[in-house]
């Protein structure tokens, strides 16, 4: 019998270790074997089964816990990048290797959805799964928008809605609509949703446009 300078370790503790090896990361490991360093895991998982804990790998979970990146940030990057992550089961945990966690981040870190307006979501859905389309819209949000303006009788266009503007809109809530059509962007949500409701009273009044 081999003398141990430290507490033996448990069949339950033990169990800990063979749940958790190769899925879940240091905090895991730490939280359910108090008194426990990472180190001493570490080392009775290379008694128990021949290899580390971690076995180089991170769920996704815990990638965009540390990296503050969204769960569909990283699943578009991994989409992107043609990864294939291991899965714990059928329903499980997504399992990322060490190079495709570096390779996510390094892709997101440069990454927007839409580049040429600087976005990382749709502006009206905060989605980033369907593409970009026009103004920092997606491409359900992009006609979904035009068809609005277009019910109302406005111009959907930034060009052409700018000089409206002074009409429907006033103070910040008329800088900020001029700094989107400026950029050429769709106007944000609610800003869209003051013109509209006002253009509707207007129609509703009998002063609908010629179209
Ligand atoms: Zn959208």
């Amino acid at each position: 019998m081999a003398s141990r300078p430290h507490r033996r370790w448990t069949t339950s503790e033990e169990a800990v270790l063979w749940e958790g090896a190769g899925t879940w990361g240091r905090e895991w490991f730490l939280r359910r074997l108090p008194g426990r360093s990472w180190a001493a895991c570490q080392m009775k998982a290379h008694r128990l089964f021949g290899s580390g804990l971690r076995r180089g790998s991170y769920s996704l979970a815990e990638v965009a816990r540390f990296s503050g990146f969204t769960l569909s940030h990283l699943r578009r990057a991994g989409r992107a990048l043609q990864q294939k992550w291991l899965r714990t089961g059928p329903r499980g945990t997504y399992l990322l290797t060490e190079d495709q966690r570096e390779e996510l981040l390094a892709w997101l870190r440069t990454d927007y959805w839409s580049k040429k307006h600087r976005l990382y979501t749709c502006t009206w859905c905060a989605g980033v799964r369907r593409p970009h389309r026009w103004g920092g819209l997606c491409s359900r949000c992009a006609p979904r928008y035009r068809a609005r303006f277009r019910r109302a009788g406005l111009p959907s266009s930034p060009e052409l809605l700018f000089p409206m503007l002074g009409g429907w809109l006033s103070g910040v809530a008329l800088v900020e609509a001029q700094r989107a059509c400026v950029q050429r962007r769709a106007l944000p949500p609610a800003l869209a949703r003051v013109i509209l409701r006002k253009a509707r009273a207007l129609c509703s009044n009998g002063a609908a446009g010629q179209g």
